[in-house]
Order: structure tokens, then sequence, then C-alpha cells
């Protein structure tokens, strides 16, 4: 057998039930496997999305920490503090009493009043204050009358006016009406259209800097009046300083003072002096919202008082519903804590790749079991703690975008379907293999079985011959013819050489088969191998001599072309193509037998002027007992082992064979060798 058939052949039905067995397991393993992962994978993809969202919660509870501890600090230094949660923030002493932010008081009256508990100034003799205290109720009557005096509106008022400008005259000289009886001096001249206005308010600012009126600095209230005789952007400039903090101002008086200045802004403004009003009024909104917020926050102050703590805790503001307060207990008592809503907890959680469980996906503050809007889809959800019970996170993203859980399943079903397709086509190939083997294996027995009648066949005819001759010689049916003797005895030679020819292939097939065929290679001229096949089959063929020889045509590079073969292996080969020939070429036509070389190998080539083989037929004539069709109706007997044997033997000594045929028109065979290298 050649080296390698039978392994192949057992190879390939290991490979064929493997091809059938790996994917139909796994296939079944997909199935089975394929429940459990999809429900881990959703698990993994919940766990992901609630840890999100838990880490959102650390932020937002860090921030608020942080908030807390600059209130802490602001309140112990004074300073507003600086942390984006802290923006609205309380404090409530140890008494109980609201200290920030403070209660807005009604409006602002830059009109003055006397403050009455007002002690003599420092530096003013005993006897002094003690005359100044003894007539400060005649002052005083007399401030309110300069005051109702300067009250009157119209254009009748020059001589009511006049009079308050003279009482008030009569006051400034006094330590605890003399500021606003200047006050009200300057601003009745300024009335009067008087030109000393101006140096009246300017004695003002002099005598009376460190003065306040209703907690407004004298020098704000001068800028004021000034800038009311100057006209709109002058207005504007103050009101820019005082929200810039040029005065030291309560925040609530400030609100007052710029209210007051916004009523000065009625009048025809141009595009400019309209802007700057219209973001004044803004930041008024905004300053009032803030003051509303401390009002409201006056309410809830015993309750907070009472229920703070050293930890930081929550509870849902009552005077606005969409406020959360959050709010711990001093060291000394006190209570700090700043007011917040959902956008601002949201902006403090600030952002991190890592939660973008979802496309689009963004974090929301909201009221525990609060529905989400229609438009988007709650992902993840937790409390944000305990110390805030009414407060959730949840990661949400538009009901437009995927849900990460179904793309989890998306992603997953569609790797299964890839792995099952993959294992469905190499469970398709498996069965085609197995398929083709089984075929192979009938056509197999078939050939045999052909195989088998054919031989017998094969082996009775020479046989009956020899029989046949040899019995004819005995009884002397020849009556001592010399020539009829011979012719006898040709046949019975030629009729055993080709049951020879027969058996040695059957028994080399036997060989092959077995694997014990052996090959003994040896230098030969590849000239003279075809002229001694060439020779052998005319001997058997024609005994007498009587037919015309086969030319052996042999090129001048053939002529040196030596090959390292088993030589009677080669001759047989050539046999065989030549004992084909001769019988499918028809007995009468030409057989062309030629022998040529290249630089690498040589060719013996045998050409028959025969039928020819059809291109369908040319690969399957080299296998096993195959005979074709038209070789059984033509009657022409054979094994079809002829051929097989002849590749098998070629292609074990390193050559091989090759048919070239048009049907009508003869077929050439070429056994092909390697040629011995000769040394330079
Ligand atoms: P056998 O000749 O015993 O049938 P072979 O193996 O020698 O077996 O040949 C196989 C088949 O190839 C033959 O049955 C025949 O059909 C075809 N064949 C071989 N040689 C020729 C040829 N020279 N011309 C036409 N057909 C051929």
């Amino acid at each position: 057998m050649l080296p390698g058939v039978r392994p192949r052949r057992a190879w390939i039905y290991i490979l064929s039930v493997a091809a059938l067995l790996v994917p139909a397991g796994g296939i079944a393993y997909l199935g089975a496997v394929s429940y459990r992962d999809e429900r881990g994978a959703i698990a993994a993809q919940d766990e992901r999305q609630r840890q999100a969202a838990a880490r959102i919660g650390d932020r937002i509870r860090h921030e608020i920490e942080a908030a807390l501890d600059a209130v802490e600090r602001g309140t112990a230094s004074g300073s507003a503090p600086a942390a984006p949660l802290a923006r609205y923030w309380f404090w409530i002493d140890a008494d109980g009493r609201l200290r920030a932010p403070m209660p807005v008081p009604g409006s602002v009256d830059l009109g003055g009043s006397l403050d009455r508990t007002a002690p003599c100034a420092q530096g003013t003799p005993l006897e002094d204050c003690v005359r100044e205290l003894a007539t400060r109720q005649t002052r005083v009557t007399r401030l309110q009358a300069a005051q109702r005096a300067e009250a009157c509106r119209g254009d009748a008022c020059t001589a009511s006016w006049t009079e308050a400008k003279r009482q008030y005259a009569s006051l400034v000289q006094y330590d605890d009406t003399g500021h606003i009886a200047q006050l009200g001096l300057a601003r009745t001249l300024q009335r009067l259209k008087d030109p000393k206005a101006p140096a009246a308010l300017a004695e003002l600012e002099k005598r009376f800097a460190d003065r306040t009126f209703e907690g407004v600095p004298v020098q704000l209230v001068v800028a004021m009046l000034r800038a009311e005789q100057a006209g709109p952007d002058a207005l504007l400039d103050v009101a820019d300083h005082v929200l810039a903090g040029k005065y030291a101002l309560d925040p609530i008086v400030r609100l007052g003072v710029l209210a007051r200045i916004r009523g000065r802004l009625a009048g025809a403004l141009t595009e400019a002096q309209a802007r700057r009003r219209a973001e004044l009024d803004e930041r008024v909104v905004q300053i009032r919202t803030e003051a509303r917020a401390a009002a409201g926050l006056e309410a809830e102050v015993p309750e907070l008082a009472r229920t703070a703590g050293t930890a930081w805790r929550g509870r849902g503001a009552t005077y606005v519903p969409a406020r959360t307060l959050i709010y711990r207990r001093r060291a000394d008592g006190g209570v700090i804590g700043i007011s917040v809503d959902a956008p601002m907890l949201e902006a403090a959680a600030g952002s991190d790749p890592l939660d973008a469980v979802a496309r689009n996906a963004r974090a929301m503050v909201m009221p525990s079991g609060a529905p989400v809007a229609p438009e988007l889809r709650r992902i993840a959800q937790v409390p944000l703690g305990e110390a805030l019970p009414p407060l959730q996170v949840a990661i949400v993203n538009p009901i437009a975008d995927p849900d990460p859980r179904d793309e989890v399943i998306r992603e997953r079903s569609k790797k299964h379907v890839i792995y099952t397709s993959a294992l469905a086509v190499a469970l398709g190939a498996g069965l085609l293999l197995m398929i083709r083997g089984a075929a192979r294996a009938r056509e197999l027995a078939q050939l045999k079985s052909d195989f088998v009648s054919t031989v017998s066949h094969e082996l009775k005819t020479p046989l009956t011959s020899i029989r046949m001759f040899a019995e004819m010689l005995e009884q002397g049916v020849a009556q001592g013819d010399a020539a009829k003797m011979a012719r006898y005895h040709g046949v019975i030679v030629q009729e055993s050489q080709r049951l020879g020819l027969l058996i040695a292939n059957l028994l080399d097939y036997a060989q092959i088969e077995k694997g014990t065929r052996r090959y003994t290679p040896s230098r030969q001229d590849l000239a003279g191998l075809a002229r001694h096949a060439v020779t052998t089959f005319e001997t058997l063929r024609d005994p007498d001599g009587t037919r015309n020889s086969i030319e052996v045509e042999v090129s001048p590079e053939a002529m040196r072309a030596d090959v390292e073969v088993d030589r009677d292996v080669v001759v047989q080969a050539v046999l065989n193509l030549l004992a084909n020939a001769a019988k499918y070429g028809g007995a009468d036509k030409p057989i062309e037998v030629s022998v040529g070389a290249d630089a690498t190998g040589g060719w013996i080539r045998v050409t028959d002027h025969g039928p020819g083989i059809p291109p369908s037929e040319q690969a399957r004539i080299f296998k096993e007992f195959y005979r074709s069709p038209e070789a059984y109706r033509s009657g022409v007997e054979g094994t079809g082992l002829g051929l097989a044997l002849v590749k098998r033997h070629i292609e074990a000594l390193g050559g091989t064979v090759e048919v070239a045929s048009e049907v009508g028109r003869g077929a050439t065979f070429t056994i092909r060798l390697p040629r011995i290298q000769e040394q330079a």
C-alpha cells in the first residue's frame, strides 16, 4: 500500500465523525447555557447601573458635607460660604434665633427718623449734653414740622419748602438731630433749586461721615441724592456700586436701596440705560427671592432647632415644596444648614465617564416614588441616603434612545446567532462528508463486486484457450503440421503471458492495499526503459512479428536523461498504457511512443488513435476498479485496475501520470519522472 493511504482514510472517518459531534454538541451546549448567561448578563448590567447611581449619590453626599463645612467656616469668620451647594444657607444660633439670612424689614426711608436713645456725642461737654437732652423734645417736634413742610408736593410749595429749609437750618448744629436736619436741608435746597444744595450735601458728607440712616451709610445717601440730580446713568452707577459691595450694607437694606434706585428710573431711557435697568431688575428679583426664602425659613426655625443632630439630615421645606433643608448642629448648640433643590443637587453630582451606563444617560434627583417624565426612561435608582428620606437619585435616558438591557440582549443574541450559524454550517459540512463517504463506500462495494466477476472472466478466458490448445496438441489435431503446432504453442505462450500480467497486477494491488509493496530503485536510462517495455509488449501481442512494430521516438535531451526508479514497476506501468492503447485504440490503429526530457524530469508518452476519453471520465479512470460504461458496452475485457496501479506506482516513485484526450481523437497518457541531476 502507498504510505498514507490507510491513515488518510482513517482520518477522514475521524474528521467526519468529529464534524458531526462537535457542532451538534456545541449547539446543545449553547442552547443550555444561553438562558442562564442571558440572565447573568442582564443582572450584571443592572448591577452596573445600580453602582453608577450609588456613586452619584456618594458624590452628592460629599458635596453636601463640603457645603455644610463651608457654612460652618463662614459663620465663624463672618464671610459668605464658598461651596456651590451653600448658595442658600442659614444659621440659627443657640438661642433659636435666625441669624442668617436676615428677615426683610419694611421700606427704607431715606427721610431719616430720630434714634430716640441716641446718647450725646462723645466729647460733648456734660452741661451741653444735659441742655441738648432737655431741649430734645422741642427739637424733635421742630424736625417733624420741617419734615411735614418738606413733604408738600406740587407747584405751590415754594413757601412750604422755604419754611422747611429754615427749620432744618436751625437744627443742624445739634448732635442728635444734626445729620437728619442736614440731610433735610440739602434735600429742600435741591427742591428749591438753590445753588447752595451741593454745598449742603458736602457738609453732610463731611460732618456726619460715620452716621447711617436706617442702616444706609451717609456716603451712600449722598451719592444717591447727587445721582438723582445727575440722571439715570449716575443712578445706575450707584446701583452697580451697591451690587458690587462698595458700601457696607445689610443684605436686606441693600434690597431697599436698590428698590429705591429702581423707583427713580421710571422716565424715558436710552437703549443702553434700559438694558442696564433690565439687568438691575433681574438682580433685584434674585435678591428678593433669597430674602423671601429667609422669611420662609423663620417658620421652620423651631422644628430645625429641635430636630438637628451632629450628623447632618434633611427635611422637605414647608414654605417651598421643591426645596430640601439639610442641617446639622454646631458645637456651640446653634444649627447651620443649606437649602437645596433637585437641579442644584444634580449639578453638584458632576459627571463621571462611569455614569454612562446607557446612551445619553444622566442623573436626576427627585422625590422618592415620583414618576419620571414620559419622554424619559428610568434605568436605575437609589435613595439619596437615610438622612435624606424624601429624595432619591435616578439615572434616566431619553425613551428614544435604546434601553441598555435590550442592548445587552441584542448584543448577546447577535453573538449567539453567529455561533449557532457557524456550528450549523460545520454540521452541514460534516453531514456532507458522511454522505460522500457512504456514497464512496457504496461505489467501492459495487466496483469490487464488478471486479470479482470481471477477474473471474479474465482468468477463465486465457485458461480456457490454454487448455483448449494444449488438448488439441495432445490429441494430435495438428496431425504433425509444424506450422499449426507452432501457432498452437504461440497461443498457449501468449495467453499464459497475458495471464501473467493479469496476475502481476492483482498481486501488486493486493500488496499495495496491504501496505507491503516495496520498491527497489536503481539508475535507469529513460529511453532504454521505454524501449524495453515496447519490445516486451510487442512480443506478447505478436509473437510471430507479423505486425508493424511500434516506433519509439526519443528526443536528444531524453537520450541523456537518467532516472532513479524500480525498473520492473515502470516497465509494467508502460505495458499497462500500451495494453490499453491496443485494447481501446483499436487493434489496427497505430500506437506512438515518445520519450522526452527537460531540465528537471523526463517523460514517456503513449498515444493512440481510439475513441478518446470524455473530460468527465478523465479523473475517474485512475480510480481502482473503475471501468467506463463504454468499456463495458463494447465488451473490451479488463479489471479496472491497470491505470490505478500505474498512478500509484508512479506517484510512489515521485512521478505523475496525466491523460490528455479529446473524444474521437485518441488519448495520450504521459508518465513523468524526476530526473537525476548530474553534478556539474
Ligand atoms: P481496464 O482497462 O482493465 O478496464 P484500466 O484501469 O486500465 O482498466 O482503465 C480504466 C478505464 O479507462 C477503462 O475501462 C477505459 O474505459 C478507460 N481507458 C483506459 N485507457 C484508455 C484509452 N487508451 N482509450 C480510451 N479509454 C481508455
